[in-house]
């Protein structure tokens, strides 16, 4: 199987992956402390209820491990073990923020906590075996991938695009061509999701920057997305480049 398309960049998902093992045993510790915390007072009302509030909170620690134990593996072994779906899910919407806060706690930048979300993510994609007609898919780029001084303006319709090679739109473009895909340009988050609202694709291979792969992979779920990281030689937000390459090797994988 080929990479992921979001792996080859450092420092890859081994880093969220360790991180989420380390929040997930903090999770069942704090569950165990709150356990033994109110085990005292609920004695006083009555005997039974701290073996009931031991068992509910027993059980709410054990699915914690049982999860971080089945994502472990599916990231692993890059295979659909359980649930898949649904826990990516959870990390997205539940793991991630404070994954994120543990992870600025102990001193790693949160750019690289994204790298390496955004290569978990797409492990866990890859892992459902997603297969997907060409006519379901959407390829959405950020606009500061065009050359900033083109005069041609593709946000709207790629297909505008004069071919010129002076920016990565072109090799996208042909792409799309040899696939038969759907390429949108989306100038910011609330066109992106308009864009995705309208069209419907059923897989997304996004490109963009950590905090906007970030979001978007959120705001999507449970659409699965892709995302692929943009180069940025010129600083943020202008004249952005990204290897056509990887979005070839991700279509790829998803391809039906
Ligand atoms: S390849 Fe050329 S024509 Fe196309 S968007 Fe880039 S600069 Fe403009």
């Amino acid at each position: 199987m080929k990479a992921d398309p979001g792996q080859k960049k450092l420092p890859g998902k081994l880093l969220f992956v360790s991180l989420m093992g380390v929040t997930c045993i903090l999770i069942a510790g704090v569950i165990a402390l709150l356990w033994w915390i109110q085990n005292t007072g609920l004695a006083g009302i009555n005997p039974l209820l701290p073996t009931i509030s031991g068992i509910t909170l027993g059980l709410l620690a054990a699915a914690v491990l049982l999860g971080t134990v089945l994502l472990l593996l599916t990231t692993a072994l890059g295979k659909d073990i359980l649930f898949t779906r649904f826990l990516r899910g959870i990390v997205i919407k539940f793991l991630f923020p404070l994954i994120e806060f543990i992870g600025k706690l102990i001193g790693i930048q949160r750019d690289t906590i994204r790298q390496s979300f955004i290569a978990m993510n797409n492990s866990l994609v890859l892992s459902q075996k997603i297969l997907v007609k060409a006519d379901r898919v959407l390829i959405l780029l950020p606009h500061c991938i065009q050359l900033f001084d083109c005069e041609i303006k593709v946000t709207g319709a790629i297909s505008k695009c004069a071919r010129c090679g002076r920016c990565d739109i072109k090799g996208i473009s042909e792409l799309g061509e040899k696939y038969q895909i759907d390429i949108s340009v989306a100038t910011g988050g609330t066109l992106a999701r308009k864009i995705i609202t309208e069209k419907r694709p059923k897989l997304v291979v996004a490109v963009a920057c950590e905090g906007d792969l970030t979001s978007g992979i959120k705001d999507c779920y449970p659409l699965p997305v892709l995302g692929i990281l943009n180069d940025r030689p010129f600083g943020p937000c202008y004249n952005t480049r990204v290897e056509t390459p990887k979005i070839d090797d991700a279509l790829k994988l998803v391809l039906g």
